[in-house]
Order: structure tokens, then C-alpha cells, then sequence
């Protein structure tokens, strides 16, 4: 629906580009294919990723951004082409050294080495394990963000580039992330040397994705939102085969919070209830009913859903308990419903409990909002990834009900996130991420890096 009503208004160029870069990507629709990954060609990987840390890969003043006689997409498709294999290796480098969340210290150090290589002056934050780097002149600034984190799994594949730390693997595709962002940043830079860059882009790097303690908000605080006038992040998606990627306006993933029921009371034998508080039964009507009733009390239309994960208590068959504990997540996609959930949830969980007769402590602990994105964000979105991959590469992505702590950003400045396709032809494992045997097709380097490079073109020429 979305891409259809933008390229509906594409040939009129919607957002008035005034240069010949933004103008450029908006013409030509559609790129030659991208080169095509040879996955066992290790011999390039190998050189890149044995490279001792004092000298990152030369990446600065490659000729092939320079013919000013091909637009954009004929210009990236060469530099894609010559820079393959280094991708390549950079991914496959990260993905051998993972890192925990809050522990990106070797991964952050690392992006900014290549980063200052391909000519640009990437800053770390204060502790080290976050880098922002400014591409570009202007005021204005559209930031596109990359998270590093790996998380605590132990890596399962036999591949040659499987994980070199026990129990941490990229499960999740932070590792292709970091790449496409490190690739984007040096084919700006390139741009930018040519005078080819209509503005400001701010690349971020950002720890912490996949900790209830966010690295976005660590980002943010650090001043990563500066001067941003709209921020673009993407998604590894194994659902979806490589070379397509999927764009949404609106809702994209859900708030998660989290919630512990505490109930005490008199315990006893179970001869006779009436002398207790039953904590087992209260639990038991906190787990059904709290939900039921969150169903009555919220619009249908937020999405809520609230599940318990965990309930403890008691041990004997014939003894009632005095303590008792029952765990939620709290999911929703609206961020009204989100707002308003803590007082809510509380209230009814102690008008449940109220009942029973024992006494409640409620934790509820605030996770990430829910990813929505701005509706203009995302047709600026759908149109550059059209413009880089083609029409038919750009389909509808589905809401998950998961969280990403990428809507930190988005409480601040308008943006919108995609799915990027990195399924595996062929293979007939389902892959899913945070699976520990996730992997990608590494061909989505190069349609990741595509699609956001005229994203930021299309974002500097937007009317944010
Ligand atoms: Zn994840
Ligand atoms: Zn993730």
C-alpha cells in the first residue's frame, strides 16, 4: 500500500529535489544486479580479516565513485563491486569476535579505525563502546543508526567465520548491521570528497540493543540526536529472501515491558483454605483474569498482550504456600496504550488480588516503546529502496510483535526502520533470528548498503 502510493508520486519527484544527486537516484529505478557472493572465496576474507588492528583495510579514494558519467546507482553498483570482498571480510571479522551488549569495546574500536581510514573522524563515546561519525556539511543532519551487539548464545555453524568467543554469538545480524552502516559511510565519504553530498549524515553506532538498559538512550544522552532531523535504521530478515526488502508506515515492532506479580499471605494446610490467603489460587486468577481484563479495558486496536512467562510457588501437594511470584511481558504497539499501561495494569492486578485476600507488590519495569514509523519517513524510505533495488525488490513488512530499542530515537525525531532480506536460497533450515545457528546470505551487505545510501540522499532532500 505504502509503495504503491509513493511510486505513485515518484515521477513527479515528491519532495523537489533540487540537486542532481537526489535527482538522480529518483530517475533511474532500477540497478544491474549485484554481484553475485562467491561464499567460499576465502582467500580475500582471510587477508582482511588477519589484518593486525594498525592497519585497517585501505578503503579511502577508490576510483570508482569518480565517473561522474554514470549516476548513482551505476556509480555504487562499481564501488559495490570493487569493495565486495572487503565487505565481505568485515563482516565475517566482526562475526568471529562478537561481543556482549555493554561490552562492545573491541567492535566499537574497530569501526572507528576503518571508519578514520576511509578519510572521516568518527568520535567514541565517553565509555568506548559507541561511535557517532559526521559525513557531510549542513545544519540539518539524517542520521542512520547500526547496533554491534551479539548476544549470549553459543555459535552452532560450521562455517569458517563462526564465533571465536564461547557462548557469544551474532544472532541476531548486529554484525551485518555494523557493516552495511561502515560501507554506507565510506561510499558517502567518497561522495562527499566529490562534492556529491547534499548535506549532513551522522552514522551511529550504537552499543546495547539487546539489553532491558539500552544502548540507544546511552546514544542519545550522549548526543547522538543532535541537530537530526529524521533517523533511518534497517533489520536482518530471514523471512525474507535476500535482495528484497520490506518497508511499513505506522506500527513496526512492540513496546516490551516487563511485570512481577509478589503475593503474600497466610499459608496453611489445604484442609482449610479459608484460614489462608490461597496464594496459589490468586496467582492462578492474576494470570487469567489480569489479561482477560486488559482485553476489556484497552482498544483492540493497540495490540496489547500481556503473557506470563513464569509463576513459583509452594512445593508440598498438600501445603499452602505464603509467597508466590508470577512474571509478564507487556507488549503493545500504540504508544497511547503504552503511556497510559503501568497505572492500568497495576490497578487491575490489585483489584484482582484485592479479592483473594493477600497482599500484592507489583513491579512493573519500563522497556522499549514501541518502533512506529513516521509516515514520511517510510516513503522516503520505500522510495530509495525502490530507487536502489527496483520496484518489485520493496515489499510490505509485517508488524512483529517484538521489541527494538531503536524507538528510543524515534521519541525524538521522526524515522522509520525496514526489514533488509537476508534469507538463504536453498537451504531448508527455517532461519530465524537470535536461532544460534542464525546466518545471512552475504549478499544483503550489498543490498543493505544500496538502500541506505540513497536513503540518506533521499532523507537530505526531504522537507523534515
Ligand atoms: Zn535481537
Ligand atoms: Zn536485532
Amino acid at each position: 500500500m505504502l509503495v504503491g502510493l509513493y511510486q505513485g508520486e515518484r515521477s513527479e519527484l515528491p519532495f523537489g529535489h533540487k540537486n542532481v544527486i537526489a535527482q538522480s537516484y529518483y530517475l533511474r529505478a532500477r540497478l544491474v544486479e549485484v554481484c553475485p557472493i562467491d561464499r567460499d572465496r576465502e582467500s580475500s576474507v582471510t587477508r582482511v580479516m588477519t589484518l593486525p588492528p594498525s592497519t585497517p583495510m585501505a578503503i579511502k579514494s577508490s576510483p570508482v565513485m569518480s565517473d561522474s558519467t554514470l549516476s548513482l546507482p551505476g556509480q555504487l553498483d562499481r564501488w559495490l563491486a570493487a569493495r565486495h570482498d572487503d565487505l565481505v571480510g568485515v563482516r565475517r571479522h566482526i562475526h568471529m569476535h562478537p561481543e556482549l551488549s555493554h561490552h562492545e569495546f573491541e567492535t566499537a574500536a574497530y569501526v572507528a579505525r576503518l571508519l578514520t581510514a576511509a578519510g572521516l573522524r568518527p568520535k567514541l563515546i565517553q565509555r568506548g563502546n559507541g561511535v557517532t561519525c559526521d559525513i557531510g556539511k549542513g545544519d540539518r543532519v539524517v542520521a542512520l543508526r547500526a547496533d554491534m551487539d551479539a548476544l549470549p548464545l553459543l555459535d552452532v555453524k560450521n562455517v569458517p567465520y563462526r564465533s571465536t568467543v564461547d557462548g557469544v554469538t551474532h544472532a541476531c545480524g548486529h554484525d551485518v548491521h555494523t557493516t552495511v552502516l561502515l560501507g554506507v559511510g565510506m561510499a558517502l565519504a567518497q561522495l562527499d570528497e566529490l562534492g556529491e553530498l547534499p548535506g549532513r549524515v551522522r552514522l551511529i553506532f550504537q552499543p546495547a540493543e539487546e539489553s532491558i538498559n539500552s544502548g540507544a538512550l546511552q546514544m542519545i544522552d550522549a548526543g547522538a540526536l543532535k541537530d537530526v532531523v529524521a533517523i533511518y535504521a534497517l533489520h536482518c530478515a530471514p523471512q525474507f529472501p535476500v535482495g528484497l526488502v520490506g518497508v511499513r508506515s505506522g506500527p513496526f515492532t512492540a513496546a516490551c515491558d516487563s511485570v512481577e506479580v509478589r503475593l503474600t499471605g497466610r499459608g496453611g494446610h489445604t484442609a482449610r483454605p479459608h484460614l489462608t490467603a490461597d496464594l496459589v489460587h490468586a496467582l492462578g486468577r492474576v494470570v487469567t483474569e489480569v489479561p482477560a481484563l486488559l482485553g476489556r479495558r484497552v482498544d483492540a486496536r493497540a495490540g496489547m498482550s500481556m503473557v506470563f512467562g513464569a509463576i513459583h510457588a509452594g512445593e508440598a501437594f498438600n501445603a499452602i504456600p505464603n509467597e508466590g511470584v508470577a512474571k509478564a511481558t507487556l507488549r503493545v504497539l500504540s504508544r497511547e496504550a503504552w503511556r497510559e499501561a503501568p497505572e492500568l495494569v497495576e490497578q487491575l492486578i490489585k483489584d484482582v488480588v484485592a479479592a483473594t485476600g493477600a497482599t500484592v507488590d507489583v513491579r512493573y519495569t519500563r522497556g522499549f516503546p514501541p518502533v512506529i514509523n513516521d509516515r514520511m519517513a517510510s516513503a522516503v524510505i520505500a522510495g530509495a529502496a525502490g530507487a536502489a533495488l527496483g520496484a518489485d525488490r520493496v515489499v510490505e513488512a509485517e508488524v512483529s510483535m517484538g521489541g527494538e530499542d531503536f524507538a528510543f530515537y524515534l521519541e525524538h525525531v521522526p524515522g522509520a526502520m525496514i526489514r533488509l532480506g537476508t534469507g538463504i536460497p536453498g537451504i531448508d533450515v527455517k532461519m530465524d533470528i537470535h536461532q544460534a545457528n542464525f546466518d545471512v546470505d552475504e549478499r544483503c551487505l550489498g543490498y543493505g548498503i544500496r538502500t541506505m545510501v540513497h536513503t540518506a540522499l533521499a532523507a537530505l532532500s526531504s522537507p523534515f
